[in-house]
């Protein structure tokens, strides 16, 4: 999800308003920073990280002997309405329960009811209007409208009873759902109103040539059943998802005249696309340049649809996957390109937007399959035969195999958003984490991908990242950040998705858990220890539930350092960095035994830094102190072994740490 998800609200955008909410304060508490000043047994003391180790999360932070997880297949038929903007749905749920327990009920996720009137959701933010003007009505839908539910077990289909709450809805079984790879069918039939712009990351938008319609939160989902605290049944507040893996068929039924855009493969090419149409895709397929394969000149001309009325039925496949989302719409311009994967693999980057949109996204191609490839390569192979690049109405909304983008955004804003909600198929699409408690997990890991792909998209063209989630000034980060730390009232990374407010989301979840990384990356493990391990994290919980705690420790187990103190200092807390050279001068006071440098910290944060030593005969060099050299002072004297007279001191030199004071970082020997 992106800053642009929001603009695509006009809030009620209610949903997700920049208005602080009473939750917000409670967070804060947490957050408040402890006095300032080091302390030396505080900071190494033992970290207590939230989850324990045990057989099914291991100390090493993978997963354990006795993993399980459940899983959930889908078969889905949806059918759009044009004329009354509706969805109505055909499911079948296949779900497995893996877990050593027997199971009673089963919880699904009923998301399309954060638009119904009464949705816990609406009191959560202050509704949102503009300034000077009265409150206006916040739009509403009925959410899911559920007209059956049955259940198929052990070869019986029987009427299920259910319960729905908000955004959940408990299924009870007549019989319990055995332990150990039991299984149940649920077979639900549904409709709902699929909502307007203000939906934000679903919705339906006019455009010159016909609606687009973003599809998404579009069949009942199963709730994560898992080890860490039984069913995960948070509502719907407007954070994001925990969602069960599986393998999905999927099928829509729209007019004739209408594409659509979906995760997975297209199954049915042959029935809704024309001769040439399929003629290109080929072509695309082998393609390193993007390949139209519908014009704007086409969208208009019946030519372009295989047939000229009714309704037709596309279908869709995907293996390993936690959900799907499409896009449908009688005006996209379409166009495609091979995407390389390593070990000779390939799949196909697509962008689909209205004429509108033709000129800002003729690039948007090149941007999917550069983003992929980035990511693929440097980190973990893209595992899904198409990536869509969707110009909607600006959600700035990731799912699996396809981003709802806006397709008014170009040039570099358009390449970050791409890049960005394309970042969200490693985390969390891949590696499945718990967003609506761990967002840093979701977007700090993406964003922190992200830095990496801006640098290297066409020798640099976009980079560095700057924007609205990283350096938004486009400053140095690490001065950028500061602000944040010293903010009192700001959440920590730890702290709960819904519970940080509009004003904290982008600095903190964004930007900070990505700077977290960086710093972690460049400055306290370099990138030959922090690389491994972070590809080994992704290949390990690939389309599993990692929680931050068996992050905490696998990066610790794979990179061969203990970082409680970082986790404590940048993740539990918004510890402030302010290090410093209090005093220094020659050994003896003769330059040829040696210099003597005191540091002192300000703050409660320290790090490994680089002391420069500059010569008056104008070399230098560059000591790296490490942060034991606190564990057990909090003003440690240092000596080194120069023999030339020292110009100056200068810790930081580099400028590479987020140091909130950097009047304290040199030294000029009393000179
Ligand atoms: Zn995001």
């Amino acid at each position: 999800m992106n800053l642009r998800h929001y603009r695509g609200l006009r809030v009620p955008v209610l949903l997700l308003s920049s208005i602080a909410c009473a939750a917000t304060a409670q967070a804060a508490e947490t957050a408040k920073p402890q006095d300032a000043g080091f302390n030396p047994l505080e900071f190494f003391a033992p970290l207590q990280l939230p989850a324990p180790a045990n057989a099914i999360r291991d100390g090493g932070g993978k997963p354990g002997a006795l993993f399980w997880q459940n899983r959930a297949d889908y078969d889905l038929h949806a059918t759009i309405d044009p004329a009354s903007h509706t969805l109505t749905g055909q499911e079948t749920i296949t779900y497995t329960n893996h877990s050593p327990d027997a199971l009673d009920v089963l919880w699904v996720q009923l998301d399309q009811n954060i638009y119904r009137d009464d949705a816990r959701a609406k009191f959560v933010r202050a509704p949102w209007r503009r300034p000077g003007q009265p409150v206006t009505p916040t739009p509403s839908t009925q959410g899911f409208e559920i007209a059956s539910i049955e259940l198929e077990q052990g070869g019986k289909r029987t009427k299920a009873d259910y319960l729905v709450d908000d955004t959940r809805m408990r299924v009870d079984l007549p019989t319990a759902l055995a332990a150990k790879d039991g299984t149940v069918k649920l077979h639900i039939n549904y409709r709902y109103t699929v909502p307007g712009t203000w939906g934000g990351r679903t919705a339906v938008t006019p455009t010159k040539n016909g609606d687009i319609y973003e599809i998404a939160q579009w069949y009942p989902r199963m709730a994560v059943y898992d080890d860490v605290r039984g069913w995960d049944t948070q509502p719907y507040l407007g954070s994001e998802f925990y969602l069960e893996y599986g393998d999905f068929d999927y099928a829509v039924t729209v007019p004739w005249d209408y594409i659509v855009a979906g995760s997975g493969a297209l199954t049915n090419g042959d029935e809704v696309l024309t001769a040439t149409q399929r003629a290109r895709l080929k072509q695309a397929d082998g393609s390193d340049k993007t390949v139209m394969i519908r014009t704007p000149a086409e969208v208009t001309d019946p030519a372009s649809r295989p047939k000229t009325s009714g309704t037709q039925t596309w279908r869709f496949h995907m293996d390993h996957t936690r959900d799907v989302a499409f896009a449908a719409s009688p005006a996209f311009v379409w166009d495609a390109a091979r995407i390389d994967l390593p070990q000779g693999k390939h799949a196909l980057a697509m962008s689909v937007y209205p004429v509108e949109g033709a000129s800002n996204w003729v690039r948007s191609t090149e941007y999917v399959k550069g983003a992929i490839e980035h990511f693929s390569n440097k980190w973990y192979s893209y595992p899904w035969p198409v990536a869509v690049n969707l110009g909607g109405h600006g959600a700035g909304m990731e799912y699996p195999g396809i981003v709802f983008d806006g397709y008014d955004d170009k040039d570099d804003k358009l390449f970050w958003i791409t890049a960005h909600e394309l970042g969200h198929g490693w985390f969390p699409m891949i590696v499945g984490s718990n967003e609506r408690r761990h967002a840093f997990m979701d977007e700090g890991f993406n964003t922190f991908i992200d830095v990496y792909a801006s640098d290297e998209f066409n020798h640099g063209e976009y980079g560095p990242k700057r924007d609205g989630e990283y350096a938004p000034k486009g400053g140095n980060p690490v001065d950028e950040i500061l602000p944040v730390l010293a903010d009192h009232d700001a959440p920590t990374l730890m702290d709960l998705a819904d519970a940080t407010s509009e004003k904290y989301r982008h600095p903190v979840t964004y930007f900070k858990g990505a700077l977290g990384l960086v710093l972690l990356r460049e400055q306290i493990l370099g990138p030959a220890r922090f690389d491994p391990a972070f590809r080994k994290y992704i290949a390990t919980w690939a389309y599993k539930h990692p929680t931050p705690s068996d992050f905490f420790r696998f990066m610790e187990s794979e990179s061969g350092e203990d970082l409680s103190w970082w986790w404590r200092g940048w993740y539990f807390n918004n510890w402030q960095l302010d290090m410093g050279i209090q005093a220094a001068h020659y050994v003896d006071g003769d330059v040829a035994k040696g210099v003597a440098v005191t540091l002192e910290s300000e703050q409660k944060l320290v790090m490994p830094v680089i002391l420069r030593i500059d010569y008056t005969d104008g070399t230098h060099e560059d000591r790296r102190i490490p942060v034991e050299t606190w564990i057990q002072r909090s003003a440690p004297e240092l000596t080194f072994p120069t023999t030339k007279p020292i110009a100056r001191l200068e810790l930081d030199p580099d400028h590479a740490l987020p140091d909130a004071d950097r009047g304290n970082n040199t030294s000029s020997l009393g000179i």
